[in-house]
């Protein structure tokens, strides 16, 4: 039987095994499928602190998982696929592994959210993306137009590293303005290889002909005028949805599905804790991520300690 386990293995999840596994409860790692979760698919993250000339997002993951393990922390590389939350103690299927624990802490993180239009996802990999870092390199990227969607700090990041391949990159932009911090759109809007495409969605992705992309075609959100972009890759940058549906109708989440914690991290099921994006649709950083993970050890450990008094 588990003390503490912690599902995913993203910012939140490595910090509350840090917290837990110092606080001798040797906590129980669940990866999930993407070990050390969306920020190992990041290049340099800029604002981590400790960090004054930035840390590649990968190795940040991979300090923050040797850290926790030499202090006691157990990883298991594996998915949950089931989760019995009804009773104590809580019952976790891993891969077709059963696995028993005292207490739970939520970590699972939030995914890329995709367009959900037909094309795009008959085209995933042979041109359309969601992680400029993993996949900029290839050589079909390489000297072509590219599309990346979106306006927040992800757009903004992947445009400026993809103007290390790409020809020219094209920032399709539902708005008129970035949703991006400041220094990062100033950043982009003045790379001279970016080129921002004002109030516009894409609508289609073409090249299911020749079986890689081609090109979009473009709504004009104000004026309705249709139109097409040839490009090679199109980089899907709009924002996350939480990776949560495991739990749902069993722990409270709001109608997006983002996790809500009654007080400080603790759920509506006593001994369930909730660290992360999965619970945070407002800062999503990696440093308020950690934070988040660090209370939800604490508030565990005191579960704990509360239930043998
Ligand atoms: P985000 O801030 O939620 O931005 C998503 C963008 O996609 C918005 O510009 C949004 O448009 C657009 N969008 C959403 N749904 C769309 C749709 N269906 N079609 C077209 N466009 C759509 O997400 P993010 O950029 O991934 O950032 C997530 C969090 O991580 C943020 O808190 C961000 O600060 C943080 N982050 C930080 C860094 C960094 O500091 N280095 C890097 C990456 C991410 P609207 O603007 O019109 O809503």
């Amino acid at each position: 039987m588990e003390k503490v386990v912690v599902i995913g293995s993203g910012c939140a999840g490595w910090t509350a095994a840090l917290y837990a596994a110092r606080a001798n409860l040797q906590p129980l790692v669940l990866t999930g499928a993407q070990p050390g979760g969306l920020l190992t698919t990041t290049s340099i993250v800029e604002n981590y602190p400790g960090f004054p000339e930035g840390v590649d997002g990968y190795e940040l993951m991979v300090r923050m998982q040797k850290q926790a393990e030499r202090f006691g922390a157990r990883t298991k590389f594996g998915t949950v696929e089931a989760a019995d939350l009804s009773r104590q103690p809580f019952a976790l299927s891993v891969d077709g592994e059963r696995v028993e624990t005292q207490t739970v802490i939520i970590a699972t993180g939030a995914s890329h959210r995709h367009l959900g239009l037909e094309n795009e996802h008959k085209l995933e990999n042979k041109g359309v993306t969601y992680c400029a870092t993993c996949d900029g390199a290839l050589p079909m990227f390489r000297n072509q137009p590219l599309v990346v969607v979106g306006g927040g700090d992800s757009a903004c990041e992947e445009a400026t590293y993809l103007t290390r391949f790409g020809r020219e990159v094209y920032l399709v932009h539902r708005r008129d303005s970035l949703r991006a911090s400041k220094i990062m759109a100033d950043r982009t809007l003045s790379n001279p290889k970016i080129k921002p495409v004002w109030d516009s969605v894409v609508t289609d992705v073409l090249g299911l002909s020749q079986d890689k992309v081609t090109g979009v075609r473009l709504k004009n959100l104000k004026t309705g005028a249709e139109s097409t972009l040839e490009c090679s890759g199109v980089f899907v940058a709009i924002g996350h949805v939480p990776n949560t549906h495991l739990f749902k109708g069993v722990i409270d989440m709001d109608a997006n599905g983002y996790i809500l914690p009654k007080k400080g991290s603790a759920t509506n099921v006593p001994g369930v804790f909730v660290a992360g994006d999965c619970a945070d649709h407002v800062y999503r950083q990696a440093i308020t991520a950690a934070g988040l993970g660090c209370a939800a050890a604490i508030d565990a450990e005191r579960f704990l300690a509360a239930q043998r008094q």
